[in-house]
């Protein structure tokens, strides 16, 4: 993701204005009867199909006696990325790159996951690189998996600074390991769960389709083409989750009824001022599976300390995140694995 000013720094791409929640829902209101008219048949305008009842959000509502939802350890995934941000920063081809793979890996194993890579050799303006994504599955008892994905690569043009991506790629991996270990102690008992760590997210020279997101164009593609886009019942992205003052925008770019899923499972859990009260567009890890026809949701605070300040700079560190903030995502992810299990 990314707005303006990061973009200057090479970053990930978002719309600059971000409009305040209570804007857009006067805006939507006052939008509304143009929009809802069904176009006549004399006026020769093809009918646009009706959303399928399995996309209304509120259908995703667990029922009364549903069991809840597993809880994060939200000090544990502080831990974890505070461990795997001191290996360092961790460009594509460097030895931190590769410690941070093991420590990925070595985790996963402990937390009992069914391990799997997807390598290869991405093509980048400043030469080839082997990148690898790497998925850690917990097999569930419906058919359909529910993939939780975040990048772990640090950006190659800081490869030279002292930039460490504790929040941009250490926060999520922190976390989605701490999930790892929930699934351990409590395997999924609807869809599968696969947590992806997706690899050469961050772009080589500068943000552009053809130099961002290398790991999750081969993995889409490759999911699409062995059938396994088709079993994904949702992808649901986190990325830059860490920041104690957490602001999760609302996503454009997103599959829109998995937004409201996810906005949903936050105000059931009393989340709702973290949870999309500004909105953007955010161009991410999700696009490449979202054009795999599969539904994505880009859970993202790309409002980074003040005027997103600390975003790909070397202030990156530890003491911007909080506990907390990890706790409260985790959870609401949680909630939304839930929610989409009582479909
Ligand atoms: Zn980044």
């Amino acid at each position: 993701m990314n707005t303006g000013a990061s973009e200057l720094r090479g970053g990930k791409r978002g719309r600059e204005t971000m409009m305040a929640m209570t804007t857009l829902a006067l805006l939507g209101a006052l939008m509304m009867g143009g929009c809802k008219q069904e176009p006549s048949a004399a006026a020769g305008v093809e009918q646009k199909p009706t959303v399928p009842a399995a996309q209304i959000a509120a259908e995703y509502d667990p029922p009364a006696g549903t069991p809840p939802a597993l809880k994060v350890d939200g000090k544990r995934a502080f831990e974890l990325t505070g461990q795997f941000v001191a290996i360092g920063k961790r460009p594509l081809g460097s030895e931190g790159h590769k410690k941070a793979e093991e420590f990925i890996e070595s985790h996963l194993k402990a937390a009992g996951a069914q391990i799997e890579e997807d390598s290869f050799t991405a093509q980048t303006p400043v030469g080839a690189f082997p990148v690898t994504n790497i998925i850690g599955k917990y097999p569930g008892k419906k058919d359909g998996i529910i993939v939780l994905a975040g990048h772990y690569d640090t950006n190659y043009p800081l490869r030279n600074v002292d930039y460490v991506g504790a929040n941009d790629g250490g926060s999520t991996t922190g976390l989605l390991l701490e999930m790892a270990e929930e699934f351990k102690k409590n395997p999924p008992q609807g869809y599968s769960i696969w947590i992806v760590f997706t690899d050469a997210e961050e772009a080589m020279v500068h943000w552009s389709d053809s130099d961002s997101v290398y790991g999750s164009k081969h993995l889409a593609e490759k999911w699409k083409q062995d059938g396994t886009a088709k079993k994904v019942k949702a992808f649901l992205l986190l990325d830059m989750i860490g920041d104690k003052d957490l602001d999760v925008q609302r996503d454009d770019n997103s599959t829109q009824w998995l937004e409201d899923v996810v906005g949903r499972a936050a105000g059931r859990l009393y989340h709702s001022s973290h949870f999309f009260q500004t909105e953007t567009a955010v161009e991410d890890d999700h696009l490449p599976f979202k054009k795999a026809g599969i539904p994505v949701a880009d859970i993202i605070d790309i409002d980074y300390g003040y005027n997103d300040v600390y975003h790909h700079t070397v202030q990156d560190t530890m003491d911007k995140l909080s506990p907390n903030s990890l706790q409260i995502v985790g959870d609401v992810v949680m909630e939304t694995i839930r929610a989409l299990n009582t479909k």
